[in-house]
């Protein structure tokens, strides 16, 4: 289930921030830290032409596939409750596979690569007014790493497993 780290779409993204970085805006950026404080990554949201965007780079052990998602708490106090559960402003089920999903805060598996770091994109889609409203709530927004894969079905976290790192999202 990588299939939103396909070469083709790498290369798709990347095209798309070169041709349209003029019209691209920085909306968030986050710094995402172990439990033991260390940093192993960043992500940033952007919009470009209606459509935001996410971007993650991360460090980790080569081979592992984690997943990933935006929690409802912008607060990251190891082992990273403190972030609440996925960002789900409609009231959906969990994943993308689920009949019934899915929540906004769901993103595609990031997969660490043999260099020891892994890149994952994915669109948060084009209702701006209500993604804004829901990443830049009064109690914020972080986003999560977890310690297994997600398998996009299973509600509430995609048997993902344990919390890894996680970084609160900053408004640009
Ligand atoms: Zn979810």
């Amino acid at each position: 289930m990588q299939l939103y780290l396909t070469p083709a779409l790498i290369a798709l993204a990347l095209a798309g921030c070169t041709t349209t970085s003029s019209k691209s805006t920085n909306l968030a950026y986050a710094q995402l830290a172990n439990a033991d404080g260390r940093p192993v990554g960043t992500a940033t949201i952007t919009r470009s032409r209606g459509e935001t965007l996410l971007n993650l780079v991360v460090s980790g052990t080569a081979g592992t596939i984690h997943g990933m998602h935006l929690h409802a708490v912008g607060k990251c106090e190891a082992p990273f409750t403190s972030a609440g559960a996925h960002l789900n402003p409609t009231g959906h089920q969990h994943g993308k596979d689920n009949p019934q999903g899915a929540h906004l805060g769901d993103l595609p598996n990031v997969t660490i690569g043999q260099a020891g770091t892994g890149t994952a994109s994915a669109s948060l889609g084009r209702d701006s007014t209500a993604i804004d409203a829901a990443l830049f709530d009064a109690d914020g927004t972080a986003i999560v790493l977890h310690a297994a894969a997600d398998d996009y079905r299973t509600d509430p976290s995609g048997n993902s497993g344990a919390r890894i790192a996680c970084g609160v999202l900053t408004r640009s």
